[in-house]
């Protein structure tokens, strides 16, 4: 039977509730949980899981995924450690700021503004890891990740490490090139040095418009589908009446019907019931596909997920791909 070995037990555990580390907090457990703090460790753990056909998963904040109430047979690999640390290189008018892929976008924001250092606003407001938000994208009305990005390190599952600039990443709305078996470790963003005062104005200012208009009362992952070009799921979710609607713990919430909310006792299968709801409702009403924002993770049914999928294109779904 594939294991993992006891030099790793100091930082895997066995079993662990992923409930415990996504926002909407639901999902199985998971057989092993890996919270890695360095280089060398990572490395080891990727090839012993390599050599061993053991499938993992990258997990950063847990802010934008569903995992299955069957939880994950392989290991979910969460950073931590000296992948939180932040660093930036002064040249003349501009700055680079490298961060690990553990840093928190808030945490990031707030280095920019304390160091002099504008253009990190993309981050504001959104609670993800930076690796998190480059795999997707991530990004406001403030802008993308895309938008400052230089370049990143990824990690393969044969160990080696790649540098991936900006136009390998292809960036699109709420996607990039990288794939569920490639680990961001850091990344790279351009910076320009100057007064920052008019931009944490406009940030804050951001904030508080977001916290008077999100449910931010119960667990959630944020908006479930991408917008449709030229129109917001939300406002199509609410034209079909579905504001409210429940199944199980979960709800489309009142106050933004492109959100999910867990009520309390939420499963994993209520939350796809719901995002199906939503998915089937629009189509036959307007014709219009949604595509999911939140990735599905673990181990999920082929069946469940193409409920919510259209085409075997639609890269909603990362179980890992195991180790070949
Ligand atoms: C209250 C709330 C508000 C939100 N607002 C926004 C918003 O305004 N804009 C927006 O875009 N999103 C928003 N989100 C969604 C979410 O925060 C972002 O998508 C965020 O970028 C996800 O980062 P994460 O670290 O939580 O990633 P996770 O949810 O942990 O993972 C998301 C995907 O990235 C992969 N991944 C995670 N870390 C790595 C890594 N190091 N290397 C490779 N792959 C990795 C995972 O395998 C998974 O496929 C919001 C969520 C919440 C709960």
């Amino acid at each position: 039977m594939t294991t993992i070995p006891p030099a790793f037990r100091s930082f895997v555990s066995e079993n662990e509730p992923l409930s415990r580390h996504t926002t909407l907090a639901v999902g199985g457990p998971a057989r092993w949980f890996a919270r890695v703090d360095g280089r060398e460790d990572l490395r080891a753990l990727v090839r012993h899981c390599g050599t061993e056909g053991i499938a993992l998963i990258y997990l950063g904040a847990g802010s934008n995924v569903l995992v299955s109430d069957r939880g994950f047979t392989g290991c979910v690999v969460r950073l931590g450690g000296a992948f939180c640390e932040i660093d930036h290189e002064v040249l003349d008018a501009r700055a680079i700021v490298r961060a690990g892929a553990a840093v928190k976008l808030g945490k990031l924001l707030r280095y920019g503004f304390d160091h002099g250092l504008c253009g990190l606003q993309s981050c504001a407001g959104i609670p993800g890891t930076v690796g998190g938000a480059v795999m997707m994208n991530a990004g406001s009305k403030l802008g993308e990740m895309k938008d400052s990005f230089l370049d990143c390190e990824l990690l393969h599952r044969d160990g080696l490490v790649e540098v991936r600039d900006r136009e390998a990443m292809r960036f699109a709305y709420r996607t990039s090139s990288i794939g569920a078996d490639e680990l961001v470790l850091s990344a790279r963003f351009n910076t320009t040095r100057g007064p920052v005062d008019a931009l944490r104005d406009e940030v804050e200012r951001f904030l508080e418009f977001r916290k008077a208009t999100q449910p931010l009362q119960f667990h959630n992952c944020g908006s479930v589908f991408s917008n449709p070009p030229g129109d917001a799921a939300g406002r199509l979710i609410e034209a079909c009446g579905l504001k409210g609607a429940r199944v199980g713990g979960a709800e489309i919430a009142e106050q933004h019907a492109n959100w999910i909310l867990n009520r309390g006792a939420a499963t994993a299968t209520d939350v796809l019931a719901l995002i199906q709801l939503a998915r089937n409702s629009v189509r036959e009403r307007f014709g219009v596909v949604l595509h999911t924002e939140l990735r599905l993770l673990g181990d999920w049914t082929a069946d469940e997920i193409d409920s919510i999928r259209e085409t075997t294109n639609d890269t909603s779904y990362s179980r890992g791909g195991g180790a070949s």
